[in-house]
């Protein structure tokens, strides 16, 4: 089943980097999701994660990360932990993962199952995104996993020249994929189709 959606995925030919689907073929998505909803694993599909959240269908997982270009030992920050499994896929291309997810309760089941499967170098944080990650900045790379209704500048402050921030922006039910590339004081940004995302929220909860 899950060569079937990565096959599918690569038939849609939006997936150039081979490492990603590589990687998407070594991580038991099934084990992100409810024991209920696992004979769904595999369908290219959001799901229930709990607190009204969902883990990003495949093919979006796919697409933020090859927009991130990551190489190894990249310095990541992850906003939105969710189910744990766009951390995992990061963490396979070799990754340092910081993430971070507003939901107690998220972050600690994610983690349990981050370690079961025996992922290192993924570092969870319950907190509220929207600050970023000061005491861990700069990054290569920010990943936004929700739909952002706003830019938050400390994303731009927490960037290393030369980095990416991949975020879909927008407050309505539609957002945007944005993506902006920080080279020396310029900051150069493009827009990489419809996607939709659970609203980012700000505070913590439990
Ligand atoms: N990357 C996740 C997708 C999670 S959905 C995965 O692979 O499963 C988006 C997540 O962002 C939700 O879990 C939601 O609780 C979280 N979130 C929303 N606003 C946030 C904020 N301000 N700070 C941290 N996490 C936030």
């Amino acid at each position: 089943m899950r060569r079937n959606l990565v096959e599918k995925i690569r038939r849609e030919g939006r997936i150039q980097d081979e490492r990603i689907l590589d990687a998407m073929m070594r991580i038991p998505r099934h084990a992100f999701l409810d024991s209920s909803f696992e004979e769904y694993a595999y369908q290219d599909r959001p799901f229930p994660i709990g607190k009204e959240q969902t883990i990003s269908q495949p093919t979006t997982v796919a697409i933020q990360t090859q927009l991130l270009e990551i190489k190894k030992n990249d310095r990541v920050l992850e906003i939105g932990t969710g189910s744990g499994y766009q951390a995992a896929v990061l963490a396979e291309l070799g990754a340092r993962v910081y993430t971070v997810e507003r939901f107690k309760s998220l972050k600690e089941t994610a983690e349990k199952k981050l370690r079961s499967l025996g992922y290192k170098g993924i570092n969870l944080f319950y907190g509220d995104g929207f600050a970023g990650l000061p005491a861990y900045a700069p990054f290569h790379k920010i990943l936004i996993t929700a739909a952002a209704p706003e830019i938050p500048e400390v994303f731009f402050e927490q960037l290393r020249d030369g980095g990416i921030i991949v975020i879909p922006y927008g407050k309505g039910a539609v957002q945007q994929m944005k993506r902006f590339i920080k080279s020396g004081g310029d900051i150069a940004e493009e827009h990489h189709g419809s996607f939709s995302f659970v609203p980012m929220q700000r505070n913590k909860a439990d």
